[in-house]
């Protein structure tokens, strides 16, 4: 089963480079990989095409095999609670604590109160941040403030998880803590698509890694040839 599919997508900004060209792989469900390249290979493209922050030029992606040309309007909602996404700066309400945080998603689903408590303390445990449910985002590590940012994305157990430059503010040691917690989702039913320039945190995983070079797929490695 396939989670996600790219065939031949190209994606041209109005008056931009192309920021894509024919680029085609296949996701498997259940897999975690990493797509690689310098600044401006096209990462965050991708990952927007997938989580329909931007549309192609030409080409599809399909997800779980629905063509994303036709998810418009009030389907686009939908389809992103089954692609969870995590932003280099987390993107986290200031003003509310930890636990409203990781609850929006449910809330903007309608889930009653009940569910909701009870989903966002189970999330909450998993990233170790149980504790701190009531801290505001300011009250927290960087470390800490990725893994509440990590929460609100799986929160909503989505099929797949996006993240863009998710360890790029920080050390190594806590680098590590997101991967391993990344590692973990597999087993629990969401894919893992983790775009990185950090080429020796990519290379450390032994994970598939998708390489794009000016907004061409130019490798595509598995993890056997990596362990080489
Ligand atoms: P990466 O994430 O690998 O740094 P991006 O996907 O952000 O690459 O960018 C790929 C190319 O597309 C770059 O040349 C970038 O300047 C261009 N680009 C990205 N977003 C836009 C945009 N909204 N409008 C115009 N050009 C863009
Ligand atoms: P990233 O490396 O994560 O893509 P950038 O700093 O390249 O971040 O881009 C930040 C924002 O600016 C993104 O939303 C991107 O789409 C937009 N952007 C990037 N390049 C251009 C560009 N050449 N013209 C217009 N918008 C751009």
């Amino acid at each position: 089963m396939s989670v996600l599919r790219f065939d031949n997508v190209s994606k041209q900004y109005d008056g931009g480079r192309q920021a894509l060209d024919e680029v085609s792989f296949e996701v498997a469900s259940g897999e975690m990989l990493f797509v690689t390249g310098h600044s401006g290979a096209g990462k965050s493209t991708l990952l927007k095409l997938i989580h329909l922050a931007e549309r192609p030029t030409r080409g599809a992606v399909l997800f779980a095999d629905r063509n994303l040309l036709r998810v418009r309007g009030r389907k686009v909602a939908m389809h992103r609670r089954e692609v969870g996404v995590v932003f280099q700066d987390h993107r986290l309400l200031a003003d509310r604590s930890v636990a409203d945080n990781v609850a929006l998603p449910l809330v903007l689903q309608g889930l009653r109160r009940a569910e909701i408590v009870k989903r966002v303390r189970a999330v909450l445990d998993r990233v170790s941040l149980g504790a701190r449910s009531q801290a505001l985002p300011s009250q927290l590590s960087a470390g800490e403030q990725q893994r509440v940012g990590i929460a609100r994305a799986i929160v909503g157990e989505p099929a797949l998880l996006v993240a863009d430059e998710p360890t790029g503010n920080l050390d190594p040691t806590l680098s590590a803590e997101i991967m391993t917690l990344f590692e973990s989702l597999p087993e629990r039913g969401t894919s893992v698509l983790v775009a990185s320039h950090d080429l020796a945190l990519v290379k450390r995983m032994r994970k598939r890694v998708l390489v794009l070079n000016q907004g061409q797929l130019v490798d595509d490695i598995s993890p056997e040839d990596l362990a080489e």
